[in-house]
């Protein structure tokens, strides 16, 4: 806005969650089954730290053959870890250790798409009758990064798509959180060494 200071962020959370489903057949609420945030430092362009767990849904404890299929989530991957409000109480001692709760220091998540906070989060935590902390109110949507740097007629279809416009190899196993999350860290890095402009703009 016209005489307004933008705000600029010295850390970016790079979120990607994978959550229950299944093959022709909608669930609902789909339930977070990983929960992976990397810590980039905007400045230097390193990952201070990661945050990870994978989570116990309640709903449907048993994840489909798909489910597994897709995101390589085995079972007993999940059976024992803690469900999402200590996952969530844990993201928010992790944002306290790092100094992101007190004014010091800002940031905003990046999600490849707007799923993942804008749907997914807000859904479960509506039917755990929760409250969604305020900071995952706002988030830039990497895609939408990546078409306005790239001037693109339209939304870029995937993340398998920016990285390859990008000269860059798939790492790991794609619909895995954490390795999603790390080539969301790789694609966000070149957008800011592109354009470190992006640390002064968010999309909602
Ligand atoms: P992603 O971050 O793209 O791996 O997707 C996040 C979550 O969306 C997955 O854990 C699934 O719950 C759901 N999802 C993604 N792709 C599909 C698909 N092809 N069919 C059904 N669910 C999907
Ligand atoms: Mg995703
Ligand atoms: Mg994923």
């Amino acid at each position: 806005m016209a005489g307004q200071a933008r705000p600029s962020f010295d850390f970016f959370l790079v979120l990607d969650f994978e959550a229950t489903c299944d093959d022709h057949r909608e669930i609902f609420p789909m339930e977070i089954i990983e929960f992976p945030v990397i810590l980039l430092n905007s400045r230097t362009l390193q990952t201070e730290d990661i945050f990870h767990f994978y989570v116990q849904p309640t709903v449907n404890p048993i994840l489909t053959d798909f489910c597994t299929k897709l995101t390589g989530i085995a079972q007993e991957q999940v059976s024992r870890q803690p469900k999402l409000p200590e996952v969530m109480k844990s993201f928010d001692d992790w944002l306290e250790k790092h100094d992101l709760l007190s004014s010091s220091h800002n940031f905003c998540f990046v999600t490849c798409g707007d799923w993942d906070l804008k749907t997914a989060l807000p859904n479960q935590c509506r039917h755990l009758r929760i409250a969604v902390p305020p900071y995952f109110r706002k988030w830039v949507n990497i895609k939408k990064a990546f078409r306005r740097i790239y001037k693109l007629p339209k939304l870029p279809r995937s993340m398998p798509y920016m990285l390859d416009r990008l000269g860059m190899a798939l790492e790991g196993r794609h619909h895995s959180g954490i390795d999603d999350a790390k080539n969301i860290t790789k694609i966000m890095v070149e957008l800011l060494k592109l354009d470190p402009g992006i640390k002064e703009t968010f999309f909602y």
